[in-house]
């Protein structure tokens, strides 16, 4: 017989005929006459009634099906008798796959999301992960669909790069080099090594998203990134996913539009496609959580200059709001507890925020007739603070070129970057969302490490 899943099972009015189910067990009752076994597959959140009668089958092997083995049961499904599910299954045939052992760490519900990081490789068989990553695949196909809906294309950037897209640090180097084994001199020979020069895993595709924004239109890139950044934070990892459409011809304001309209659809469509698992860490996990996703997309989202944001932070100050990291002066970055401060407290919405100082910002930004501040457009988000960092891109040779000696980088290692520049140069704009504080946001989950698969290493 093939095989139901069990959110199809659920769905069933086709009653009174048999079915087989596969998954694991989250729960077995015996209670004096019948056994109950609550079964999931990961097709959904609800979990299966499975009733057995204990006279079917052998006492001891039905006493070995324990939570966390995986069965398979063939059995007729029958409208339910008891509260709390719509069908069950009425056993006839149970087949064990895999039994499960007494120390089998996911076996008590409401274990702390700490503990679980430990076994993050069977964390997935919980009730709350499983609706993580439904919902993380879910994001997966909005950012798809949002894009391709509006033309743009979906552009591989390279993962192995020469290029640092920040041009300042922090990333993963590559190398077929034995690095304990340099020369006499203690120096690398990078000229041996297997591109002929020092590359490292990218921190960003958006230089080569630029290639394809300015020949193409609009592309989007949406791929693995990495960062050696020391920020052991709920809010970064070394390996994440990050969103980056690079369009030509985008002003400031139709950036910000673009952002903004871009994450409502992504947040109205878990709503519309989620609705079970979004219902259930509702219950869980964050008792605010519709609430707020309800709220993000009918606001209009706050366009603030970062000027106006320090003005805010500084009056703040001045009537008594404490802050861990201090708000000295303009031209200081802002932490998230600002950003926070700013979307939780201030505005109670979401913050695209504006003109920054040039100097805290990448060499790349376009920089305001003032000289001062650039053409960013950064969104700020209730519980997580910065979730997409944007800018109109500097489009001039000359001002590029001359921004990149100002910061003490070297021309000549961007000279294919400012070929865009070079010839034929448009003006463009784009931005990059880290995908798993959008699955944070999303799914009200508070650590960084728990919507990816397995914890990172460290
Ligand atoms: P932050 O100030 O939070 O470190 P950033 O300014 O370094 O962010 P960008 O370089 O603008 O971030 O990257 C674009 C987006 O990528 C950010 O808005 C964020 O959503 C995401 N992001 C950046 N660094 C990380 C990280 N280490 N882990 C997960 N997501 C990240
Ligand atoms: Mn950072």
């Amino acid at each position: 017989m093939k095989r139901t899943k069990i959110v199809d099972a659920l769905k069933s009015v086709d009653f009174n005929h048999d079915i087989l189910v596969k998954g694991w067990v989250r729960s077995h009752r015996n209670s004096k006459a019948v056994d109950f076994i609550a079964l999931n597959d990961g097709s959904t959140i609800n979990n299966i009634q499975i009733v057995v009668d204990p006279t079917s089958m052998d006492a001891e092997a039905l006493r070995s099906i324990t939570t966390g083995a995986c069965i398979g049961v063939t059995g007729t499904l029958v409208q339910s008798q008891g509260a709390g599910q719509s069908v069950e299954i009425q056993s006839k045939a149970i087949e064990i796959y895999g039994l499960c052992p007494s120390d089998y760490p996911m076996q008590k519900k409401g274990q702390s999301f700490e503990y679980m990081r430990k076994y993050a490789h069977l964390r997935l068989r919980t009730n709350t992960f499983g609706a993580v990553f439904r919902i993380r695949h879910n994001m997966a196909i909005a950012i798809h669909q949002y894009f391709h809906e509006h033309g743009y294309y979906y552009f591989h950037t390279p993962l192995i790069t020469a290029s640092d897209a920040e041009g300042a640090g922090e990333m993963f180097q590559v190398t077929t080099l034995d690095l304990s084994r340099t020369g006499k001199t203690g120096e690398v020979p990078y000229e041996k090594d297997f591109f002929g020069k020092k590359t490292s895993l990218t921190v960003s595709g958006q230089l080569e998203g630029e290639l394809g924004a300015t020949a193409l239109g609009g592309i989007y890139t949406f791929g693995p990134t990495f960062r050696a950044e020391n920020s052991n934070t709920p809010r970064h990892l070394a390996e994440f996913w990050m969103i980056e459409p690079e369009v030509a011809f985008l002003d400031k304001d139709e950036l910000m539009d673009l952002e903004e309209d871009f994450i409502k659809f992504c947040v109205r469509w878990a709503l519309e496609h989620c609705k079970d698992d979004l219902e259930f860490l509702n219950k869980m996990i964050d008792k605010n959580l519709l609430e707020m996703l309800q709220s993000v997309i009918k606001e209009d989202f706050v366009r603030l200059t970062y000027t106006e944001g320090i003005e805010i932070l500084q009056a703040a100050v001045k009537n008594g709001k404490k802050f861990e990291f201090p708000v000295t002066e303009w031209g200081m970055d802002l932490s998230s507890e600002h950003e926070r401060y700013l979307v939780e407290e201030h505005f109670k919405r979401p913050v695209i925020m504006t003109d920054y100082p040039s100097e805290i910002k990448a060499f790349y930004m376009k920089k305001n007739a003032d000289g001062k501040t650039m053409q960013g457009t950064d969104v700020l988000f209730p519980r997580i603070g910065e979730i997409i960092g944007g800018s109109v891109r500097e489009e001039s040779y000359e001002k590029l070129v001359a921004e990149i000696k100002a910061r003490g980088m070297a021309p000549e290692s961007y000279s294919w970057y400012l070929d865009t520049r070079k010839y034929g140069s448009c003006p463009h704009a784009g931005f990059g969302l880290g995908f798993e504080r959008l699955i944070l946001f999303v799914t009200g989950m508070q650590n960084i490490r728990d919507v990816i698969p397995r914890s990172e290493e460290r």
